[in-house]
């Protein structure tokens, strides 16, 4: 008879793997395991991703700016998560931020404008992901802000002045969800327009905007007609008027790089037949579009003698 395996028998790389899965309280539960192998990879797991809590009381939790050097150094994903209003001194925090040298990830929610701006800005080498999530900012919070250049950016429902990150921030990935903290629309198209540098390569919004006729949507179509060329992935789930709809994929049925298309919110799909174009993507996802409209899709590139789209469902 063969004798059991424990879980500590399993080779070090599975076990890491194992612990990556872990949530928080197991991880500290962990750190006081007897098996050594154990409570050495969970340790560096929690030491490599940390979550720090502000709210009203002055020290975070736990206190990042107590850390040592070795500990800041050792810390490749970070979410701040801010409770309400807090006081921050810029030049501390810029201090702390900078030690981060081995940062790829951050997540900040709820905090201000200026707070993104710091961190960003003082571990930008290092940097490759950037989530926010109902943070709140001001136009001059980015002005003057030193060029950055990331690989994936995600906002999720913040303020719409978060937006002016763009352009100091420079993104292969930008992904935004809902519109802004007070409700209003992320105008996100006007901040596209202004961008200079950077090749995009994947756009996708999300309820950004809710309101069809838009003055947004004009600036969207304009940025995708002048600077939005390197894209490979564009998602839109926002309300469409026809013209805008009919324009839009007519631009980028050209773009060399496309491979993915998904398009919701789109009003009466007999606009297709006036625009060609789809049949020149390889892949057509039509998942956001409604079931319904779907067939209508097909249909009417049939009527207008074109290659059926592909139909094929996005693989999320
Ligand atoms: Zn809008």
């Amino acid at each position: 008879m063969s004798t059991p395996m424990h879980l500590v028998d399993l080779p070090p790389e599975v076990l890491s793997l194992i612990v990556n899965d872990m949530d928080r309280d197991t991880l500290l539960a962990l750190c006081l395991t007897g098996k050594r192998i154990l409570h050495e990879i969970a340790r560096r797991y929690l030491r490599q991703n940390v979550m720090v809590l502000f709210d009203a009381c002055r020290k975070p939790k736990p206190n990042l700016f107590s850390f040592d050097d070795g500990r800041l150094s050792a810390i490749r994903s970070l979410s701040l998560v801010v409770h309400g209003y807090i006081e921050l001194d810029s030049k501390l925090c810029s201090l702390v931020f900078m030690k981060m040298v081995n940062l790829n990830d951050v997540r900040v929610v709820g905090g201000p404008g200026v707070l993104v701006r710091w961190i960003v800005e003082s571990t930008g080498a290092s940097l490759t992901t950037v989530e926010l999530e109902g943070c709140d900012a001001e136009p001059q919070d980015f002005v003057g802000m030193a060029p950055v250049c990331i690989r994936r950016l995600v906002i999720s429902r913040c303020h719409s002045n978060i937006r002016f990150i763009l352009g100091p921030l420079t993104v292969e990935e930008l992904e935004m969800y809902g519109p802004g903290l007070d409700g209003e629309c992320m105008h996100v198209g006007v901040a596209l327009r202004r961008l200079t540098g950077g090749h995009l390569k994947g756009l996708y919004l999300i309820d950004t905007c809710r309101d069809r006729g838009c003055r947004d949507i004009v600036h969207l179509t304009r940025a995708l007609e002048t600077r939005l060329g390197s894209l490979e992935v564009l998602v839109l789930d926002i309300p469409l008027p026809r013209g805008a709809f009919e324009k839009l994929v007519r631009t980028v049925s050209v773009y060399p790089a496309l491979r993915r298309l998904c398009l919701g919110g789109v009003p009466s799909s007999r606009s297709l037949q006036s625009c060609g174009g789809y049949h020149t993507l390889d892949v057509t996802p039509f998942s956001l579009i409604a079931k319904a409209d779907r067939s209508r899709l097909q249909e009417d590139s049939k009527a207008a003698g074109m290659n059926a789209p592909v139909l094929e469902e996005a693989a999320y």
